[in-house]
């Protein structure tokens, strides 16, 4: 069935026929939202979406909860503003403790924020500060970043210096405004694409090494004792579609950094906060059931977004390691920042609620661990066999369908057609489902994703239907292009 009204139709479908390099324009009308409860999105039609992505990956515990509701508005009635400068706040010292003995102490401060972008700037901020200021006096060089392309780090000048994201770049690149010439990308862990046209697939091992090579010719190429941090995300997602990395990757981006004296800084905003099956995802990266020696790989910074608050309020965190810290304690140093809603009292109160009073309380870890192999068997059993789906990978509820032109070959479609914008339009448009268009990097020819990100608390029955729908979508967009 039509689940939206014809003005969804008008100018549409201008990037289907568009061939050219340049990003696929977005729709220009978008159905009306008139609500949204538990895992539904309801439009003013009456049409009734299942939500598969939570946004860009935020609703985690599904739409309108009332303990949650309840507990910001109880928040704003005692106390909806007050100057983290002027006042301790309980909400954010409640939060604050928690979200350090969640990381097993291994984190020792937090700075609440509003947005991932947010985030990362202050994570770029203080480890310039930690170097310049606080270790090395003026004296230090460290003024460069090592990052991954194809990366997301935000939208803000500092973040999206530190991302390789050919469409939110191209406007400013001519600017010369982005701070191209401190931040260094070396290629993203990416085995799927890496092996791109290769017959014989590499071992692990070796090719873990190889990216690894990468990292470090990065860092005696610029000199090491230049380097301010290495910024990543634990598992990729939007820029790449949800890819966990390799056993032994990041351990080794970890001793590399600690060879050189770079900061790692994980990036968390969108595989975090349970995403992953771990309440952290550098919790998880290197399982041991892999096989491999040694525990978890723990950054010196971390940042959190998207799934802290689910959604409730706008939130997001930055976390600091023993080696910052340590220093900031001794030498009696405060971070230069300061946001007017830093620290804000209905973000502590939103993140306390969805962390504690749902995911806690639920148990809801447990259930992103069952679902993941529930949610990896559907898609795999629905879509490994179709010519067009080149590969299917994730991590807990994160999950990612890349398309190809040709599975054999890995020949990714033409950006300009926005294949993965037509099946996640087609999804939602005829068959009530919302997945996430993962197409953002796909400017430097990394293929089109759609991202299945659903609610921690998804029933089973639901996780079919997500998949069917999905399924059917794939199915009709690939008819209509012939294959
Ligand atoms: N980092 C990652 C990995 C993201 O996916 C995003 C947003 O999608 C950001 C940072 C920026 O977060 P925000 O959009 O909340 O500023």
């Amino acid at each position: 069935p039509e689940l939206f009204d014809s003005a969804y139709e008008t100018g549409t479908d201008s990037e289907v026929s568009s061939n050219d390099d340049s990003p696929p324009s977005p729709p220009t009308t978008l159905p009306q939202l008139a609500k949204a409860k538990g895992h539904y999105w309801i439009t003013t039609t009456g049409a009734k979406i299942l939500d598969a992505c939570g946004g860009a990956g935020v609703a985690c515990i599904g739409h309108g909860r009332k303990e949650v509701i309840k507990a910001i508005t109880k928040q704003m009635a005692s106390c909806s503003y007050a100057s983290y400068a002027h006042f301790k706040l309980d909400p954010v010292e409640r939060l604050s403790e928690w979200l350090v003995e969640s990381t097993g102490g291994m984190m020792k401060k937090v700075y609440l924020m509003c947005s991932g972008s947010e985030a990362i700037e202050a994570a770029l901020k203080l480890s310039l500060e930690f170097h310049h200021s606080w270790t090395g006096g003026s004296t230090t060089k460290r003024t460069n970043f090592i990052t991954r392309t194809p990366s997301y780090h935000g939208t803000t000048l500092g973040s999206l210096s530190a991302s390789n994201h050919f469409s939110r770049r191209l406007p400013f690149i001519s600017s010369g405004i982005l701070l191209e010439s401190h931040f260094h990308p070396i290629s993203a862990c990416n085995p799927y694409r890496d092996q791109l046209f290769s017959s014989v697939d590499e071992p692990t091992a070796a090719y873990v090494s190889r990216k690894l090579a990468e990292l470090e010719s990065m860092f005696l190429r610029l000199g090491p004792e230049t380097v301010a941090a290495v910024i990543m995300e634990p598992i990729v997602g939007a820029a790449l579609g949800c890819v966990p990395p390799p056993p032994g990757y990041m351990r080794g981006v970890k001793k590399l950094c600690e060879r050189y004296g770079a900061l790692l800084v994980f990036d968390e905003v969108m595989c975090g906060m349970g995403r992953s099956g771990t309440l952290h995802a550098w919790q998880s990266i290197e399982r041991p059931e892999n096989g491999e020696e040694g525990g978890e790989v723990v950054p010196d910074l971390q940042t959190l977004g998207k799934c802290f608050t689910g959604g409730y309020t706008p939130g997001s965190a930055l976390l600091v390691g023993h080696k910052i810290a340590g220093v900031m304690e001794q030498e009696k140093r405060v971070f230069t920042h300061g946001h007017t809603y830093q620290n804000n009292p209905l973000v502590a109160a939103a993140a306390l609620a969805v962390q504690v009073g749902v995911i806690e309380r639920e148990g809801l870890l447990a259930k992103v661990r069952e679902h993941e192999k529930v949610l990896g068997w559907l898609l795999r059993q629905r879509l490994s066999k179709h010519p067009n789906v080149g590969d299917i990978r994730g991590r807990g509820l994160f999950w990612g369908v890349e398309f190809v032109k040709d599975r054999e070959t890995k020949e990714p479609f033409d950006v300009g057609l926005g294949v993965a914008q037509m099946v996640h339009r087609t999804a939602m448009k005829e068959f009530g489902v919302l997945v996430y268009n993962g197409q953002g990097c796909a400017g430097e020819g990394r293929g089109d994703h759609v991202m299945v990100m659903p609610a921690y608390d998804i029933l089973e029955e639901e996780l079919e239907m997500i998949v069917d729908r999905l399924g059917k979508a794939v199915e009709s967009v690939f008819e209509k292009l012939g294959g």
